[in-house]
Parts: structure tokens; C-alpha cells; sequence
């Protein structure tokens, strides 16, 4: 008998058909003996439909925002009619599905009369997803006799206010997990839980970030001690390559925590980017599988160093970031201006995805999300004010329609001239590279390049990877099983 966590992302709970494999695959492992606490995400498209309902309201646009609620109801009501055969049970779960869509069409008229969703607001709308979904599948397992209960998330991952991104208070969350939700677990309960929510200490509704379920997930699965999350998803697991870019991509059987770490990062949206934070140091495996083919053995992503001898494993791409580049002959000796730098751009409330600096320090640029450069420029600005003024500086440039396009593989480290073989090759391709990184850690390069180049760059370098994927192939090494 074994603990597992396992999460069903968008899709997989996306329609009633999705939802009944769900249930099988719950239903499956039960079967088998084990103990599995279950994390759902909304039904696909449903987080972008609170999005605009919150939109719709704040304009005051309530017969927006009541369209919303009333397609919310249909698409839940459907999903409980196709699941739920006995009519006290599909009452039972029609009426709470009602009575949280009564409270999310409340909690819009409010933002109407305010004139505006905040942050705070938005986090409490974006909520009923997932809320709805997990009684859905919960009401359905329970109609087939399982012990499953539904559970409601922001009891036990207690969270900062950094309300649309916040981040978990590891042990308030840990000890609500352990002291109220693993003894259900293992007195036989199936907790369905949602994903992507949590509270502040005081009980205000937060989310985790777009996509983040994954995290959900991986928090449960590590303070619940599993002994595996699985998270389900529409692809058989991560691939060399987002396969709508490149259809060429193929799935990788193992990859270390480290790579997917820096593959989500930099733009590989199958898992959330924290998803491996919480797993790490467990040493829990973590398996990424496809809902709908549930005969592939997906991805294993774990510790140990990768036994492949594939240098380049994988690219991916970030669209929507602007780079900005500070530059200036004064700069050179001039301590603190890329401390200062960063620091304004973080009061400004952008991560910095990339930073290149050059070598003869007359200039350094940093890539944030396109949306945020413009106020990211006039803070880096006012903060370097009399440095410009002393001509120290010449100028903060923006450039935006860039792309951050990265290369992941642990085999790089300790391979020399896998940059070159990157770089020369985009050479030959006549692509032009505007700036260049590396992660600290060795296993990613990371660069920028036009918007235009994007499908082109990221198809030469592809193809490398498929090369050496096809070569652990070949030799049997590379796969876990
Ligand atoms: P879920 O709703 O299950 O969380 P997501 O849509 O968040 O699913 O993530 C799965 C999607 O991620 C895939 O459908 C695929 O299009 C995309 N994707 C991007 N890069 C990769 C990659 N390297 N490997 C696998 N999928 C990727
Ligand atoms: N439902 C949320 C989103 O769409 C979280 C998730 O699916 O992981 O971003
Ligand atoms: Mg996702």
C-alpha cells in the first residue's frame, strides 16, 4: 500500500467525460489498496471566466458579469446530471453548486458598487473554480460508494497576503495539514481537495498564481508525506518541447527535480514553476501523466542525477517580456547600480527573468513581463536619477516583441562547448541573439531573441535535443523503467 497525492489539472476535470476518467483513475487506485488525497483544478477555462466576471463588475457591467454566473451554473449543473444518477444525491449536489454561484454573483455586485476589484477581491472570485469543482468529483466519487469527502484548500495552506501570488507560511500550513487532515486519510477518507487556493491567518481567501494547483498539490503531498504525486495533465509528460510549437516534441522519460525546476521557470507550462520546492528535500517522486492515456508511464521526475547522456534535454520559450538595459560609460567603478536597479524594479512589483551583464560593466539588461516594463523603467529611472543627470548613465532602453528562449539539460554541466553548438547554430540560422545568460546552477542557457525568431530558434535547438533524446534511446539509458 502506498500514500499518493494526486492532481487533476484543467482539462482533466474540464468536461463530464474528463471528469468520469478522473473518477476511474481515483476509483482505480483505491481499488488497489491505496491511500490517495486528490487536487483538483477548475474546469478548463473557468479561472478566465471569474477573471472576467471580476472585469465585468468593476465596469459595472452586471449583465457581463450575470452571463458569466449563469454559464458557470450551466457548465457545473451539466457535469453534476452526467456524474450523479441518484436524485436526492444530484439535488444534493446541485444545491451547493447554486448556493456558491449565489455567493460569486453577491461577491461581483459588491465589486460593482465599489468600482473595482482588487486584489484581495479578485483572489476571493478566482476561489469558486476550484470550489466547485472539487465538490463535483467529490459528490460523484461518494455516488459510487467511495469514501470521499470534498475539502475546501484555505483551512490548511495558510499563506502570506500577497494576494494573485502568495506565498505558503510553511509551518502554520504543515501543522493544520498533519493535525486535521491526515488522521481523515488515514481513517479511510478520500479528501478531494481544491487546488490553488489558501488563507491568510486570519482567513482571507488568497491564490497561489496562475497554474497553481501544481503547488497545491506538492504541499499536500509533502506535509501529508506521500510516498508520490502524480499529477495528471492532457500529455503523456514533459516533453522536449511545448508541442503546440514544435509537434516534433517527445516525452521525457526522467528528468531531475533541478531541470524541471528550470524548465517550468523559463516557460514550460505543464507544471507551476514552485511545483518542486516543496518535494525537494522529501526526496518525494513526483510523476507527470496524461489523464487520457493512462497507459503511459509519463515522466519521473527525482533526485538523482539524470542517467542520460542527453546534453540538451529540452527548450522552451517565455513570450510577453520586455528587456530593459541600463548603459553608460560612468557606469564602470560606480558600486550598487544594479543592486539599486533590482531593487526598484522589485518595489515595483516585477520578478526579474533574466539578467545579462556585459563584460566591460558599461552596461547590463534584465527581462520582466511586457505589461510591467514600462512602470519598471520609470522606477529604475527615478531611482538613478542624479546618475543620469551626472552622465553616469546614458539611458534605461526598453525593447519589447523579444522572446526568452532556454535550453535545459544537467548533462551541460561539465560538457564544454554546448554554448557554442547553441550559438553557432542560431549563427547559422541567421538568428540574431540580443543577450545571453546562464543559470548558476549549469544546467539551463538561457538568451533573447526577436518575437519573430521565436518558432525558428526554438525548432534548430529542438532539434538537437531530439538527437540526443533519440540517442539514449538507442543506447537504453535515460529511462527510469
Ligand atoms: P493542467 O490544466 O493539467 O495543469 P496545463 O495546460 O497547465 O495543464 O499544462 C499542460 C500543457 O503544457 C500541455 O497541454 C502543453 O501544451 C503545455 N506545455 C508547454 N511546454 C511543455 C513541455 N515542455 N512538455 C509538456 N507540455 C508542455
Ligand atoms: N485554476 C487555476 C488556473 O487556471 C489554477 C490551476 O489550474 O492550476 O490558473
Ligand atoms: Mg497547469
Amino acid at each position: 500500500m502506498a500514500r499518493l497525492t494526486m492532481k487533476f489539472g484543467g482539462t482533466s476535470v474540464g468536461s463530464p467525460e474528463a471528469m468520469a476518467q478522473v473518477i476511474k483513475s481515483i476509483g482505480g487506485q483505491l481499488a488497489a489498496g491505496h491511500e490517495v488525497a486528490v487536487v483538483v483544478s477548475a474546469m478548463a477555462g473557468v479561472t478566465d471566466m471569474l477573471l472576467a466576471s471580476a472585469a465585468a463588475a468593476a465596469k459595472g457591467d452586471r449583465e457581463g458579469y450575470s452571463s458569466i454566473n449563469a454559464a458557470l451554473a450551466d457548465k457545473h449543473a451539466r457535469a453534476i446530471t452526467a456524474l450523479i444518477a441518484d436524485p436526492a444525491e444530484r439535488e444534493a449536489a446541485q444545491g451547493e453548486a447554486r448556493q456558491l454561484l449565489a455567493e460569486h454573483q453577491e461577491l461581483c455586485a459588491a465589486v460593482q458598487v465599489l468600482g473595482e476589484a482588487s486584489p484581495r477581491i479578485t483572489d476571493s472570485l478566482l476561489s469558486f473554480g476550484e470550489r466547485l469543482s472539487s465538490r463535483v468529483i467529490a459528490a460523484a466519487l461518494c455516488a459510487r460508494g467511495l469514501t470521499a469527502a470534498q475539502v475546501d484548500s484555505q483551512h490548511y495552506i495558510i499563506t502570506d497576503n500577497n494576494f494573485g501570488d502568495a506565498e505558503p507560511l510553511w509551518q502554520e500550513s504543515e501543522s493544520r495539514i498533519v493535525e486535521g487532515l491526515l488522521p481523515q486519510l488515514c481513517a479511510g477518507i478520500t479528501p478531494i481537495l481544491t487546488g490553488f487556493i489558501g488563507a491568510t491567518p486570519d482567513g482571507v481567501l488568497t491564490t497561489l498564481g496562475r497554474g497553481g494547483s501544481d503547488f497545491s498539490a506538492a504541499i499536500f503531498a509533502a506535509c501529508l508525506n506521500s510516498d508520490e504525486l502524480i499529477i495528471w495533465t492532457d500529455v503523456d509528460g514533459v516533453m522536449t518541447a511545448d508541442p503546440r510549437v514544435d509537434s516534433r516534441a517527445r516525452v521525457l522519460p526522467y528528468v531531475s527535480y533541478q531541470e524541471i525546476g528550470e524548465l517550468a521557470f523559463y516557460g514550460a507550462k505543464v507544471l507551476h514553476p514552485k511545483t518542486v520546492q516543496p518535494i525537494i528535500n522529501r526526496g518525494i517522486p513526483l510523476r507527470v501523466r496524461n489523464t487520457f492515456n493512462p497507459a503511459h508511464e509519463g515522466t519521473l521526475v527525482g533526485a538523482r542525477p539524470q542517467a542520460s547522456a542527453t546534453v540538451i534535454k529540452a527548450v522552451t520559450s517565455i513570450r510577453d517580456v520586455s528587456m530593459l538595459t541600463v548603459s553608460g560609460r560612468g557606469m564602470l567603478g560606480v558600486p550598487g547600480i544594479a543592486g539599486r536597479t533590482f531593487l526598484a524594479t522589485a518595489n515595483a512589483g516585477a520578478n526579474i527573468l533574466m539578467i545579462s551583464q556585459s563584460s566591460s560593466e558599461q552596461s547590463f539588461c534584465f527581462t520582466v513581463v511586457h505589461p510591467l516594463a514600462p512602470t519598471v523603467k520609470a522606477a529604475v529611472e527615478t531611482e538613478l536619477e542624479r546618475e543620469i543627470q551626472q552622465r553616469h548613465i546614458d539611458s534605461v532602453d526598453l525593447l519589447a516583441d523579444i522572446v526568452i528562449i532556454t535550453v535545459v539539460g544537467a548533462g551541460m554541466r561539465g560538457t564544454p562547448g554546448v554554448a557554442g553548438r547553441v550559438f553557432s547554430l542560431l549563427g547559422e540560422r541567421r538568428i540574431n541573439v540580443l543577450a545571453i545568460a546562464q543559470g548558476s546552477s549549469e544546467c539551463s542557457i538561457s538568451f533573447i531573441v526577436a518575437e519573430n525568431d521565436l518558432e525558428r530558434a526554438v525548432s534548430s535547438l529542438h532539434s538537437l535535443a531530439l538527437e540526443t533524446v533519440e540517442n539514449d534511446r538507442v543506447n537504453g539509458v535515460g529511462s527510469p523503467y
